[in-house]
């Protein structure tokens, strides 16, 4: 079958212009799984407003946490700037992984704020989702023993667990690597990176 030159040149033009797009939109995007870090904002970046084992939820307490701009004002963790800092330092980027939440009209948008503002982190490195088992990365760093084993499990890769008393009782089984602190979680980090490395020569 012949073809009529003039049509494929078009053709051939606007499939380099759409690769382009495609580039530039990947490019902006979160990177290859073996490249980012996922990291957990509330009980890993974050100090919990409200620790999640008290049975505050539906009181009269938690109403703050509703009002417009409250999570722009939460509380750094002790050792999130260091880590933070560790993981770029490896060459590594980070991508925030922090579930939305319905009650509260700005949240998202508050955290998003909130997140540039602490650690200069952008909004296309910000996925909200409480399926955090669905987004591939190197690891992902939780204080939810339920989300980490879930992610480890579809991935095939260690999580790692910030130690906190939500989760002391919660189950973990090996495919999640428990830490004490945040400094500990960025030594993970680095191990697996540098185990990622080796295996891939
Ligand atoms: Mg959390």
């Amino acid at each position: 079958m012949g073809h009529d030159s003039g049509l494929y040149d078009a053709e051939e033009a606007a499939a380099a212009t759409n690769a382009k797009a495609t580039a530039e939109v990947k490019g902006g995007g979160p990177q290859p799984w073996s490249e980012q870090v996922l990291i957990d904002c509330d009980g890993v970046l974050a100090e919990m407003a409200i620790p999640p084992d008290k049975a505050y939820w539906g009181s009269p307490e938690l109403i703050p946490l509703q009002e417009p701009g409250y999570a722009t004002n939460v509380a750094t963790a002790e050792g999130s700037h260091a880590l933070v800092k560790s993981i770029r330092g490896i060459g590594l980027d980070i991508t925030i992984l922090t579930s939305p939440w319905d009650d509260s009209p700005t949240w998202d948008w508050d955290r998003r704020i909130w997140l540039k503002r602490e650690f200069e982190i952008s909004k296309y490195d910000v996925i909200f989702s409480k399926r955090k088992w669905a987004v591939g990365g190197l690891t992902l760093i939780e204080d939810n023993a339920g989300h980490a084993r879930a992610w480890a499990e579809q991935w095939g890769r260690p999580s790692i667990l910030i130690n906190q008393r939500w989760n002391a009782d919660q189950y973990t089984d090996r495919s999640v690597i428990r830490v004490d602190s945040l400094m500990e979680a960025a030594v993970a980090v680095r191990s697996l990176h540098a185990g990622y490395n080796r295996s891939s020569q």
